[in-house]
Protein backbone atom coordinates (compact mmCIF):
# COMPACT_ATOMS: atom_id res chain seq x y z
CA UNK A 1 0.00 0.00 0.00
CA UNK A 2 1.41 3.63 -1.37
CA UNK A 3 0.20 6.22 1.28
CA UNK A 4 0.18 9.80 1.34
CA UNK A 5 -0.54 11.45 4.80
CA UNK A 6 -2.02 15.43 4.22
CA UNK A 7 -2.52 17.99 7.17
CA UNK A 8 -1.57 20.19 8.72
CA UNK A 9 1.58 20.68 10.99
CA UNK A 10 0.60 19.61 14.21
CA UNK A 11 -2.66 17.53 13.36
CA UNK A 12 -0.56 14.46 14.27
CA UNK A 13 -0.04 12.75 10.85
CA UNK A 14 3.91 12.04 12.18
CA UNK A 15 1.92 9.89 14.95
CA UNK A 16 -0.44 7.99 12.36
CA UNK A 17 1.96 7.43 10.06
CA UNK A 18 3.82 5.38 12.71
CA UNK A 19 0.97 3.50 13.60
CA UNK A 20 -0.25 2.75 10.31
CA UNK A 21 3.60 1.67 9.37
CA UNK A 22 3.64 -0.68 12.53
CA UNK A 23 0.38 -2.44 11.44
CA UNK A 24 0.71 -2.75 7.66
CA UNK A 25 4.64 -4.13 7.95
CA UNK A 26 5.66 -1.04 5.73
CA UNK A 27 8.34 1.92 6.36
CA UNK A 28 7.48 5.86 7.33
CA UNK A 29 9.13 8.73 5.10
CA UNK A 30 9.74 11.86 6.97
CA UNK A 31 10.84 14.54 4.71
CA UNK A 32 11.05 16.47 8.09
CA UNK A 33 12.88 14.08 9.87
CA UNK A 34 15.25 13.14 6.54
CA UNK A 35 16.24 17.35 6.48
CA UNK A 36 16.26 17.27 10.38
CA UNK A 37 18.98 14.42 10.49
CA UNK A 38 21.05 16.29 7.58
CA UNK A 39 21.33 19.50 9.62
CA UNK A 40 22.19 17.29 12.29
CA UNK A 41 25.15 15.81 10.13
CA UNK A 42 26.20 19.07 9.03
CA UNK A 43 25.84 17.86 5.42
CA UNK A 44 25.24 20.69 2.57
CA UNK A 45 21.68 19.65 2.00
CA UNK A 46 21.13 20.14 5.59
CA UNK A 47 23.20 23.50 5.51
CA UNK A 48 20.79 24.44 2.84
CA UNK A 49 17.87 23.70 4.55
CA UNK A 50 18.38 24.96 7.71
CA UNK A 51 17.21 28.32 7.09
CA UNK A 52 13.89 27.73 5.50
CA UNK A 53 13.34 25.36 8.55
CA UNK A 54 14.00 27.26 11.34
CA UNK A 55 11.42 30.31 10.18
CA UNK A 56 9.12 27.60 9.55
CA UNK A 57 8.96 27.93 5.57
CA UNK A 58 9.15 25.04 3.09
CA UNK A 59 11.72 23.83 1.94
CA UNK A 60 12.76 24.25 -2.26
CA UNK A 61 11.11 21.92 -4.09
CA UNK A 62 14.21 20.47 -6.21
CA UNK A 63 15.64 19.78 -2.72
CA UNK A 64 13.37 17.54 -1.30
CA UNK A 65 11.74 15.88 -4.58
CA UNK A 66 15.34 15.11 -4.77
CA UNK A 67 15.32 13.16 -1.03
CA UNK A 68 12.06 11.84 -1.56
CA UNK A 69 12.90 10.32 -4.78
CA UNK A 70 16.21 8.69 -3.64
CA UNK A 71 14.48 7.19 -0.54
CA UNK A 72 11.76 5.71 -2.54
CA UNK A 73 14.18 3.85 -4.57
CA UNK A 74 15.30 2.05 -1.81
CA UNK A 75 14.92 -1.57 -1.15
CA UNK A 76 11.96 -1.14 2.14
CA UNK A 77 10.29 0.45 -0.04
CA UNK A 78 8.81 -1.97 -2.56
CA UNK A 79 5.73 -3.06 -0.52
CA UNK A 80 4.76 0.12 -0.29
CA UNK A 81 5.15 3.20 2.17
CA UNK A 82 3.21 6.35 3.86
CA UNK A 83 4.61 9.82 3.09
CA UNK A 84 4.92 11.59 6.02
CA UNK A 85 5.15 15.50 5.25
CA UNK A 86 5.43 14.63 1.06
CA UNK A 87 4.21 16.23 -1.28
CA UNK A 88 3.42 20.37 0.27
CA UNK A 89 3.25 21.48 -2.73
CA UNK A 90 1.99 20.82 -5.96
CA UNK A 91 4.86 20.91 -8.06
CA UNK A 92 6.09 18.25 -5.35
CA UNK A 93 2.73 15.89 -6.15
CA UNK A 94 3.15 16.80 -9.94
CA UNK A 95 6.61 15.37 -9.93
CA UNK A 96 5.67 12.41 -7.69
CA UNK A 97 3.06 11.45 -10.18
CA UNK A 98 5.82 12.10 -13.12
CA UNK A 99 8.16 9.26 -11.75
CA UNK A 100 5.78 7.01 -12.19
CA UNK A 101 4.55 5.96 -8.28
CA UNK A 102 1.34 5.22 -8.13
CA UNK A 103 -0.32 6.19 -4.72
CA UNK A 104 -3.41 4.06 -3.48
CA UNK A 105 -4.93 6.24 -1.05
CA UNK A 106 -4.26 10.01 0.78
CA UNK A 107 -5.26 10.09 3.93
CA UNK A 108 -5.60 14.31 5.42
CA UNK A 109 -5.80 14.59 8.91
CA UNK A 110 -8.24 17.38 10.02
CA UNK A 111 -8.16 19.30 13.01
CA UNK A 112 -8.80 23.41 13.28
CA UNK A 113 -5.63 26.04 13.93
CA UNK A 114 -6.34 27.19 17.69
CA UNK A 115 -6.25 23.59 18.67
CA UNK A 116 -3.27 22.77 16.79
CA UNK A 117 -1.52 25.85 18.13
CA UNK A 118 -2.34 24.30 21.77
CA UNK A 119 -1.35 21.37 21.09
CA UNK A 120 2.13 22.11 19.69
CA UNK A 121 3.59 23.99 23.36
CA UNK A 122 2.98 20.82 24.49
CA UNK A 123 5.23 18.72 21.60
CA UNK A 124 8.60 17.11 22.44
CA UNK A 125 10.71 15.23 19.81
CA UNK A 126 13.64 13.01 20.77
CA UNK A 127 16.80 14.76 19.46
CA UNK A 128 18.71 11.26 18.73
CA UNK A 129 15.57 9.28 16.98
CA UNK A 130 12.96 11.91 16.39
CA UNK A 131 10.10 10.34 18.01
CA UNK A 132 7.36 12.37 18.55
CA UNK A 133 5.93 12.53 22.41
CA UNK A 134 3.67 15.55 23.97
CA UNK A 135 3.43 16.70 27.83
CA UNK A 136 -0.50 16.17 27.97
CA UNK A 137 -1.29 13.25 25.46
CA UNK A 138 1.83 11.12 24.77
CA UNK A 139 3.75 11.02 28.06
CA UNK A 140 7.51 9.34 27.67
CA UNK A 141 8.03 6.48 30.29
CA UNK A 142 10.45 8.68 31.79
CA UNK A 143 9.99 12.58 31.92
CA UNK A 144 12.19 14.05 28.89
CA UNK A 145 13.74 10.67 27.92
CA UNK A 146 13.13 8.82 24.96
CA UNK A 147 11.36 5.52 25.29
CA UNK A 148 12.57 4.15 22.34
CA UNK A 149 16.87 4.91 22.23
CA UNK A 150 16.96 6.94 25.36
CA UNK A 151 17.92 10.07 23.92
CA UNK A 152 16.94 13.34 25.17
CA UNK A 153 13.45 14.85 24.59
CA UNK A 154 13.31 18.72 23.18
CA UNK A 155 11.11 21.32 21.84
CA UNK A 156 11.87 21.92 18.38
CA UNK A 157 12.62 25.43 17.30
CA UNK A 158 9.48 25.21 14.97
CA UNK A 159 7.16 24.35 17.34
CA UNK A 160 7.72 27.83 18.84
CA UNK A 161 4.16 29.57 19.05
CA UNK A 162 5.28 32.28 16.21
CA UNK A 163 6.65 29.94 14.04
CA UNK A 164 3.94 27.64 14.34
CA UNK A 165 1.50 30.38 13.16
CA UNK A 166 3.81 31.19 9.97
CA UNK A 167 3.95 27.12 9.44
CA UNK A 168 -0.54 27.15 9.46
CA UNK A 169 -0.34 30.20 6.98
CA UNK A 170 2.42 28.37 5.01
CA UNK A 171 0.26 24.89 5.14
CA UNK A 172 -3.25 27.17 3.99
CA UNK A 173 -1.26 28.73 1.12
CA UNK A 174 0.63 26.04 -0.77
CA UNK A 175 -0.28 22.70 0.85
CA UNK A 176 -3.91 22.58 0.99
CA UNK A 177 -4.41 22.75 -2.54
CA UNK A 178 -3.39 19.39 -2.30
CA UNK A 179 -6.51 17.94 -0.81
CA UNK A 180 -8.30 19.22 -4.21
CA UNK A 181 -5.53 17.95 -6.43
CA UNK A 182 -6.22 14.45 -4.62
CA UNK A 183 -9.64 14.77 -4.40
CA UNK A 184 -9.90 14.70 -8.21
CA UNK A 185 -7.66 11.31 -8.42
CA UNK A 186 -9.98 9.71 -6.45
CA UNK A 187 -7.83 9.19 -3.38
CA UNK A 188 -8.69 11.58 -0.70
CA UNK A 189 -10.14 10.72 2.79
CA UNK A 190 -10.72 12.88 5.39
CA UNK A 191 -9.92 11.88 8.83
CA UNK A 192 -11.26 14.23 11.67
CA UNK A 193 -8.65 14.61 14.26
CA UNK A 194 -10.07 13.24 17.83
CA UNK A 195 -8.90 14.45 21.20
CA UNK A 196 -7.59 11.07 21.95
CA UNK A 197 -4.88 9.93 19.29
CA UNK A 198 -6.57 6.15 19.55
CA UNK A 199 -9.84 7.49 18.22
CA UNK A 200 -7.41 9.23 15.87
CA UNK A 201 -6.30 5.77 15.04
CA UNK A 202 -9.11 4.21 14.91
CA UNK A 203 -10.62 6.22 12.07
CA UNK A 204 -7.50 6.47 10.55
CA UNK A 205 -7.01 2.68 10.11
CA UNK A 206 -11.02 2.87 9.07
CA UNK A 207 -9.85 4.87 6.23
CA UNK A 208 -6.56 2.82 5.19
CA UNK A 209 -9.00 0.04 4.88
CA UNK A 210 -12.17 0.92 3.12
P1 LIG B 1 7.85 18.44 9.38
O1 LIG B 1 8.61 17.69 10.39
O2 LIG B 1 7.21 17.54 8.34
O3 LIG B 1 6.84 19.40 9.97
O4 LIG B 1 8.90 19.33 8.56
C1 LIG B 1 9.69 20.30 9.21
C2 LIG B 1 10.19 21.33 8.20
O5 LIG B 1 10.96 20.66 7.18
C3 LIG B 1 9.09 22.07 7.43
O6 LIG B 1 8.57 23.16 8.15
C4 LIG B 1 9.86 22.49 6.19
O7 LIG B 1 10.72 23.57 6.46
C5 LIG B 1 10.73 21.26 5.91
N1 LIG B 1 10.03 20.27 5.04
C6 LIG B 1 9.66 19.00 5.36
N2 LIG B 1 9.04 18.40 4.34
C7 LIG B 1 9.02 19.31 3.33
C8 LIG B 1 8.49 19.29 2.00
N3 LIG B 1 7.87 18.22 1.50
N4 LIG B 1 8.67 20.41 1.25
C9 LIG B 1 9.31 21.50 1.74
N5 LIG B 1 9.78 21.59 2.97
C10 LIG B 1 9.66 20.51 3.77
Amino acid sequence: MKLIFLGAPGAGKGTQAEVVCKELNIPAISTGNILREALKSGTEMGLKAKTYMEAGKLVPDDVVIGIIKDRLAEDDCKNGFVLDGFPRTIPQAEALDASGIVIDRVIDIEVPDEKIVARMSGRRVCEQCGASYHMLYKHPKVEGVCDSCGGTLVQRKDDHPDTVLDRLRVYHEQTEPLKAYYEKQGKLKIVEGQEEIADTTALTLKAVAE
